[in-house]
């Protein structure tokens, strides 16, 4: 039976047989018994679906990972334990050392600094592209050696709206995958693989789990991309895993081969597996996602134009106003919302914006975005201020940028909060 997004909310996920818990249960267990040897032999071989070692899988997980699959439209779905190791994952599982990836400029700072210095040390080389730059000029980022291109569908803490069709053309005519962060918009505001990603990745950190509770990640594959036709790029997909007794993926596993690959030999090494226990309390967050998106953006809208109505304001930077450069790919890729999260200058630059954040009552200053209370950082002084004036200018974040996370609570007593950091 085919859901609605409100119902995979609630119902999607694990399906009790008859006389099990009808609440996902958590497996907190590292291990899965068998009653012969022979049989755990041919798990470990992956000629049988079971679970043995919740590095590798766990029932809880799987179940969340599903909900999020069914979410998204994919064909199979992986938690990880941050968004971080999501993205890794995700471009590891196909991109390693002499290989290429070109990434939109004005990703998390997290993500660029992954590909920039992290994974450049393993040898993988990235181009950071303009992603406003016309299609020919993004296009000629790519190498014979590209294995795929990366971007979020909006930018954090940027807000830019990423022109989803284009990306996946330059991608499928280069016969590379295209991979979607999509942290900020959640599937309750867009759905990548409608406009032709392939692979989409989510901090489940942010809105997924809502409440600020548990970091978290997933990986989705549409099973859409033919790695098959363009096997040469993927060898790790299209030919023998000698440490999985020469298993071909795309040919034992069809759609779910990025994933179980990702899962059986990503995972299997480097071992970014969530609690269940994590996963558990992801899931009541997912119960109440296709509730508290519409409100955070609903909040988020009256409180930019609030702010664009001040005096005091400099700029202000939300793909919901009518005059936002962005609002035009919004209303195409997320005519529903975009997400809560504004950015804005004060016209008192950098040192005004330390002073108005220090007066805030009910926003609190934390290291987080995108959950049910309204907060604000200050990207320049706090997360990325691992960059040059120069490296923030590229990545879109202006030094006087503030990012207000706006919440769910009443948005009145929020604008009033911001009215009396500003005037009293
Ligand atoms: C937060 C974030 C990440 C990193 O996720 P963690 O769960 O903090 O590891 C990646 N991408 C985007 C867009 C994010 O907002």
């Amino acid at each position: 039976m085919k859901r609605s997004m409100e119902t995979t909310c609630i119902q999607g996920g694990w399906q009790p047989k008859n006389g099990e818990p009808r609440i996902l249960p958590i497996y907190q267990s590292t291990t899965f018994k068998y009653s012969t040897s022979e049989q755990m032999g041919r798990l470990f071989d992956l000629e049988e679906n079971g679970y043995f070692y919740t590095r590798l899988a766990n029932p809880t997980n799987d179940a969340v990972a599903d909900k999020i699959r069914e979410l998204e439209g994919g064909a199979a779905a992986m938690l990880t334990s941050s968004g971080q190791a999501a993205n890794f994952y995700a471009v590891f599982n196909i991109c390693g050392a002499g290989d290429h990836l070109v990434c939109s400029a004005t990703v998390y700072g997290g993500t660029s600094n992954l590909f920039v210095v992290t994974m450049k040390k393993m040898g993988v080389d990235v181009t950071l592209v303009d992603p406003d730059a016309p299609e020919e000029e993004i296009e000629k980022a790519i190498r014979p050696n590209t294995k795929c291109i990366f971007g979020e569908s909006i930018a954090n803490p940027a807000l830019v709206v990423l022109d989803l069709e284009k990306f996946a053309r330059i991608a499928h005519r280069n016969g590379i995958p295209f991979i979607v962060d999509n942290t900020f918009a959640t599937p309750i505001n867009c759905r990548p693989f409608e406009w032709g990603a392939d692979i989409v990745t989510h901090s489940t950190t942010k809105y997924m789990d809502g409440h600020a509770m548990t970091v978290g990640g997933c990986i989705v594959d549409s099973g859409n991309f033919d790695w098959e036709a363009h096997a040469d790029k993927f060898p790790g997909l299209t030919t023998p895993d000698e440490s999985y007794h020469g298993i071909i993926y795309t040919k034992k596993f069809g759609k779910a081969a990025y994933i179980t690959k990702a899962t059986a030999q990503v995972m299997r090494d480097l071992g970014s597996i969530p609690s269940p226990q994590n996963s558990f309390l992801l899931n009541i967050g997912l119960e109440t996602l296709h509730l508290r998106v519409p409100r955070h953006c609903e909040n988020a809208q009256k409180v930019a134009e609030y702010l664009q109505s001040r005096e005091d304001v400099a700029w202000v930077n939300y793909p919901g106003l009518e005059n936002d450069k962005y609002h035009a790919l919004a209303q195409k890729y997320m005519p529903n919302g975009t997400c809560g999260v504004i950015s804005f200058g004060l016209k008192g630059g950098r040192q005004a914006a330390g002073e108005f954040m220090d007066k805030l009552k009910l926003a609190a200053i934390v290291t987080h975005v995108a959950d049910a209370r309204t907060c604000v950082l200050h990207p320049a002084s706090h997360t990325h201020r691992q960059l040059s004036d120069e490296q923030l200018k590229e990545a879109g974040v202006d030094p006087s940028l503030i990012r207000l996370s706006v919440g769910i609570e009443n948005a009145d007593d929020i604008i009033e909060d911001i009215r009396q950091a500003l005037e009293d």
